[in-house]
Formats: structure tokens, sequence, C-alpha cells
């Protein structure tokens, strides 16, 4: 395939133009061959044909003066004076002259013309002829200037003869010429019709040379190639409508297929999706995942009837469509059947691995519905079995839920661009000195009709619209910027808090990004903490979200773990020792008061901390009570509406200014007594 380059000619080809080329200019001199000997035949034709005639009206003119010649020598023969006798030899030698050239007219039109023959008889006749006129004139001549009777009786009989011999020679050679003119262009015909034979020989030869040279060679690689062609054509084909690992119909093709069938016929759709897929492949190598997409469409091949069609729509998506009445529960039935079959576990290559299966359903049963919606359908209930898992049926608020989505997400995208996107802080304090710690940034939407947007009505759609890595870019710039600012202005602020997704840390470059920005405002990785969710955390060392976090704790960043007590990971992730400061979820700051067993647990969690040497901060911090009781349970840090709501940067310093105002004077603290 590489072979056929743009702009790159073959070695092949390039014999073929040469050969073209060869076979044209060999046409160009045939052609040229066959005019020029055409033209050359007509020429001859012509020219013969014309002077034939020419010579005809001569040697008629001829015939005319030769009985003159008659009648002037019978006049001489009878002049009765030597007076009379000279006027009939004047006459006489005048004829006699224009007769002569007359017949030199003939001769020399007969050399031109180059017929042998005729040119011989006209070379005998009139100079026969000439030789006789001579004598008769010689006679004449005589008898006129002697007046000698005797001499006149030898001009007359030499007249006589000439006369008589004129006419029977001219008569003679009249017709010897007329039948030589015949037989001339009878031979030129047998000449042009040799040469035409000749010509189309040529012709013929010619032909064949370029034939065998350059026609042949060319049209039968046209074929080869036009078979190649129609081959490659095929195999497109193919591709465009079947999968080439399973040799399934691919979303093309089924569709193709469902659009067939009538538009209310009874049609279920089973769009099948294989969760753990990709992250099989990065894992485990594609060809484990390969091998477990080909026995994925082995098991659905069998699930279904006959009638039944399975098609590969998406490198991790198969469908399956029946044609056929199946009500809601028989579909829900088939669905769960899938799940067990593909979604059991198997040996590849040594390593048992098992698919997660989630199953979107749609149908439409005596409805009309166009397969293609069907299949959207099956599609939208199918993103929301990946949240919850197992199979879902569709209903009709799932696309007006998806639609309100990709709308958010577009309305999202534009926000970007005109900078509705900032961040608002909220500060901690040191639980026993009231002291300011940090900040955390929070994103907001700053939305021009609904105002202040907080981030779980948008987060979660950036992320899957895959746009969250710019609202990160804008927060990281933008509380840098008013780090910076406070900083310059004398703001005690010591560190500033950033939340990042597990999307944002599984990037291999953040640590380096991160110094990047923090160098441009002259901070440092100690003025910053990176928030990690508990649940974004996986406890294995190769993830590469542990790999970009202990990077990061080495470059001498802050982690926290944020919502802890919350996600899976819990104990585990303080393994490591790169975490400084646990933030206890809220959910445990709430109840502190309502529940002991809460209590006790987030008394154990701090403790855990310390024994780490890990600090502790309670997030959600609401009542002096909550913030008087983490004090006693030994929290180090405070956060929450209690301490101060999240706010806009130029908001900060005057909260700031007053919050120190009232914790110097003393009054800030809750007593033990208050609350
Ligand atoms: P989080 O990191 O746990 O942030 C704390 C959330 O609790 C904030 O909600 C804050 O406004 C709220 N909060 C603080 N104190 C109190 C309190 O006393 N009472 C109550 N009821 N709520 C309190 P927010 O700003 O809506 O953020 C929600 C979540 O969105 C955050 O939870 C965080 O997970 C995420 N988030 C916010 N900003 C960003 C961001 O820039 N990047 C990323 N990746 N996630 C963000
Ligand atoms: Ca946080
Ligand atoms: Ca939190």
């Amino acid at each position: 395939m590489d072979q056929v380059g743009e702009g790159r000619v073959s070695d092949e080809d390039k014999q073929l133009w040469a050969r073209l080329r060869l076979a044209m200019v060999a046409t160009l001199v045939m052609c040229s061959l066959l005019f020029g000997a055409g033209y050359f035949a007509f020429d001859r034709i012509v020219q013969a044909n014309n002077s034939s005639v020419e010579q005809v009206a001569r040697i008629e003119r001829m015939r005319l003066i030769a009985d003159r010649l008659a009648d002037e020598a019978a006049t001489l023969q009878t002049a009765s004076s030597p007076a009379h006798g000279m006027l009939a030899q004047e006459r006489f030698a005048s004829a006699l002259g224009e007769f002569a050239r007359t017949a030199a007219l003939v001769i020399s039109t007969t050399l031109r013309v180059g017929d042998p023959a005729q040119v011989a008889l006209l070379r005998r006749q009139p100079h026969g002829l000439a030789a006789m006129l001579e004598e008769a004139h010689a006679l004449a001549v005589t008898a006129g200037e002697t007046r000698d009777p005797a001499a006149a009786r030898d001009a007359r009989r030499a007249s006589r003869k000439l006369s008589r011999l004129v006419g029977r020679r001219i008569d003679r050679g009249l017709s010897d010429l007329i039948q030589l003119k015949k037989t001339y262009l009878a031979s030129l015909a047998d000449r042009v019709s040799l040469m035409a034979k000749a010509v189309a020989g040529i012709a013929l030869a010619t032909f064949l040379i370029i034939w065998r040279l350059a026609l042949r060679p060319i049209l039968s690689t046209v074929a080869e190639r036009t078979h190649a062609l129609m081959a490659a054509k095929d195999d497109v084909e193919r591709a465009l409508l079947f999968d080439g690992l399973t040799g399934l119909p691919n979303r093309r093709n089924l569709l193709a297929r469902l659009e067939t069938l009538e538009i209310d016929a009874p049609l279920g759709v089973l769009h099948i999706d294989l969760v753990g897929l990709h992250a099989i492949n990065t894992t485990l190598g594609w060809e484990t995942g390969e091998r477990l997409v080909s026995f994925a469409a082995d098991n659905l091949g069998e699930i279904g009837l006959s009638e039944d069609l399975v098609a590969r729509v998406n490198a991790d998506a198969f469908v399956l469509a029946i044609p056929r009445a199946v009500d809601a529960e028989g579909l829900q039935d088939l669905a769960v059947t899938v799940i067990e079959q593909v979604g059991r576990p198997i040996e590849v290559f040594g390593t048992t691995v098992r698919l997660e299966v989630v199953i979107g359903i749609a149908a439409r049963q005596g409805r009309v519905e166009p397969a293609a919606k069907l299949l959207a359908n099956a599609d939208i209930a199918r993103s929301r079995a990946r949240e919850e898992g197992g199979s879902v049926y569709f209903s009709t608020d799932m696309r007006q839920r998806l639609a309100a989505r990709r709308q958010t997400a577009q309305e999202l995208m534009q926000a970007i661009v005109a900078g509705e996107i900032e961040p608002h802080f909220q500060p901690q304090i040191d639980a026993k000195t009231g002291i300011i710690t940090g900040v955390e940034a929070l994103v907001r939407w700053r939305h021009p009709q609904r105002g202040l947007l907080n981030p779980l009505f948008f987060l979660e759609i950036a992320e899957k619209a895959h746009i969250d890595g710019r609202i990160g870019d804008i927060m990281l710039r933008r509380s840098l910027e008013a780090l910076a600012d406070w900083r310059a202005a004398g703001l005690p602020i010591p560190r500033l808090s950033l939340n990042f997704t597990a999307h944002a840390l599984r990037n291999p470059d953040l640590c380096a990004q991160l110094m990047f920005a923090l160098d441009r405002h002259d901070l440092s990785p100690a003025d910053l903490s990176v928030e990690v969710l508990e649940s974004a955390l996986i406890l294995d060392d190769d993830d590469p979200v542990m790999k970009t976090i202990e990077v990061l704790a080495a470059a001498g960043f802050h982690i926290e773990i944020d919502d802890f007590g919350t996600g899976h990971a819990a104990l585990s992730c303080l393994r490591h020792q790169t975490v400084s400061r646990l933030k206890i979820d809220r959910s445990f700051v709430r109840d502190l008061h309502l529940r002991p067993r809460i209590r006790q647990m987030t008394e154990a969690m701090i403790q855990l901390a310390h024994t780490l040497e890990i600090e502790a901060l309670a997030e959600g911090v609401e009542t002096q009570s909550e913030w008087r009781l983490l004090r006693e349970l030994g929290c180090d840090g405070l956060q929450g509406f209690g301490i101060g709501k999240p706010m806009a940067a130029s908001d900060l310093p005057p909260w700031v200014e007053q919050h120190e105002r009232r914790r110097t004077k003393g009054g800030f603290l809750p007593r033990a007594a208050n609350g």
C-alpha cells in the first residue's frame, strides 16, 4: 500500500509511458507517410489526366495542320506560275512550322509525364515525319526557286507522298496515342493500387508493432489494475460494513438492516457495554482485550435466536437486536443472561479476567419508531446503566436529562471562553488559636442569568464533556494570581488548597506544570496544597494517580486527603508518607453531636492522623459547639460556614481584617461554656 504514495510513479509506469510515447511517434510517422504517398499518387493522377486531355487536343490540332499541309502540297503541285509556286511554298512552309511546333509540344509534354512507351512512340513518329517534311520543304523550295518543271514535278510528288503519309501516320499515331494513354492510365492505377496495398501493409505492420510494444502491455496493466481496484473496493466495502476483529456487522450495517424492517414491526434493542475493557487494554495489553471482545462476540451469538442480530457498534460496545415480539420483562431477562454469560470470568494468557457488563434496553412494540431512534434510546439507557450498573430500561425523562446536560455542557464551553468561571475562597484556621492557616479554592460559574452556580451543578458535566481540564487550568491560574496579590498586600495567607480530579492527577506532567505556574508568581510548592478525593485513590502503587502524588510530594507540595472517611481507600491510603493532612468529611462533623459513635470515629481519625504525624482538618464546621468539640477532640484545623463562607478574591482582605481584629481581641474563639 505504501508504494502508492502521492506523486510517485513506479518503474513499470515509466516503461509504459515510454512505450506509449514510442507508439505515438510511430503512429505520427506512419500517418505522414500515408498522407505523403496519397498526395503524390493523387497529384500524379491529376497531372497525367490533365496532360492526356491536352495531348489529345494537340494531336487533333496536328491532324488539322496535316490536312492543311496536304492541301498546301496539292496547291504547290498545281501552281500555274512561279509566283503562285512561291506563295504556295511559303504557306506550306508556315504550316510545316506550326506542325513542327505542335509536335515538339506533344513530345515535351510526353517526356514530362514520363511514360517511356509513349515517349518512344512519339519520338519515332514526329521525327520520321519531320525528316519527311524537311525533304518536301526542300523540294518545294527548289521547285519554287528554279521554276524547273522537273523540280516542280518532284516537289509535287514529294508533297503527294507527304500528304498521304501524314494522313496515314497521323491517324495511326493518334489511335496509338489514345491507346497508350489508356494503357498509361491503367498502369498508373495499377501503381496507385500497389502503392495503396504497400501503405496498408506498412500500416498493419506498424499497428502490430505498436500493439505488441505498447497497447497490449498498457491494456493488460490497465486490466490488472482495474482488477486490483475492484478487489480493494470490495475490501473497503467490507471494512465499512463489518468489524475487522469479530467479523460482526458494524453500526452502519446494523442500522441499514434494521431499517429494512417495517417501521412499527416489533423490535427490541440491547446496547451492551463492556465497561472495564479500556482499563484491561491499558493494564493487561490489547491482546487480552481483543480476546475478551471475541469471547463476548461468541457468547452473544449464542444467546439470541437465529433471527436476532449481533453487531459490534463500538470498540467496547455491542448491540443485540431482537426483531420479534418480546415484552419488557423478556428483554430484561435476556439482559441478565448477557450479563451472566459475557461477564463471567475467563482465563486469558494465564490470567483470570472478567468484564463488567452494563446494558441499556429500548424497544418498540406496535409503536412507530425509526430504528435509529431506538438505537439512540438504548444508548441513553446504557449511559444511565453505567452510573447504576446492571441493565436499565429506557424512559423518555432520560432523554430530557441528556438533552439538558448537553445544553449545559454547551453553555459551559461558552462560559469558559467568556471568563465566567472563577475561584472563590474559603478560609481555614487553626482550631486552637484561630490563626488563618490557608484558603481552599472552590470553583464558581458566574452565570449571566442564573447567578453564581456551585460546582455540584456543572463539574460532573464538565468531566463527561472533557472540559474539566480547562476549568482546572483557569482555577490554577486565577487562584495563584489572587494569592500573589494578597501576599503583595501583606495579607497573612500561608497556603492555598486546590482540588484535583483523578483525571488531572493521571497527567504525568502535572508537577512540571504546577511548578511553572508557581514560578510565574514567585511562589513555591510549599505554598500549595493538592487536595485528592479519597475515592480517587486506587490502592495500587503502579497506578498513575499514585505516581503523580509521589512526584508532587517529593517536589514539596502538601498532599491532603479530601472527604476522608467516605471513600473506599480509607486507611490504606495512609501507607504512604506523602500525605500531610486529612480532611475529615462534613458528614462526620454534622452528626458529631447526634451520634456518639460518629464522635468516637472522628476522635479515632484524629488520633490516627496524629500517630502518623499528619494534621487533621474538619470540614463543614457550622456552629461554635462543633468547633469547640472538635478542638477538644484534638482536631488541628477547621473549615466551614461557621468560620467563613467561600468568597470572591476581592472579599477576602476585608474578611481577614475583621477576623484578625476579633481574634486579637479574644472575642472570636468559642469559650468552653459557650454553645
Ligand atoms: P469539597 O472539596 O469537599 O469542598 C467543600 C464543599 O463544602 C464546598 O462546596 C463548600 O462550599 C462546602 N462547604 C464548606 N463549608 C461548609 C459548611 O459549613 N456547610 C455546608 N453545608 N457546606 C460547606 P462546593 O464549593 O459546592 O464544592 C463542592 C465540591 O466540588 C467540592 O467539595 C469539591 O469536591 C468540588 N470542587 C469544588 N471546586 C473544585 C475545583 O476547582 N476543582 C475540582 N476538581 N473540584 C472542585
Ligand atoms: Ca476539597
Ligand atoms: Ca471535602
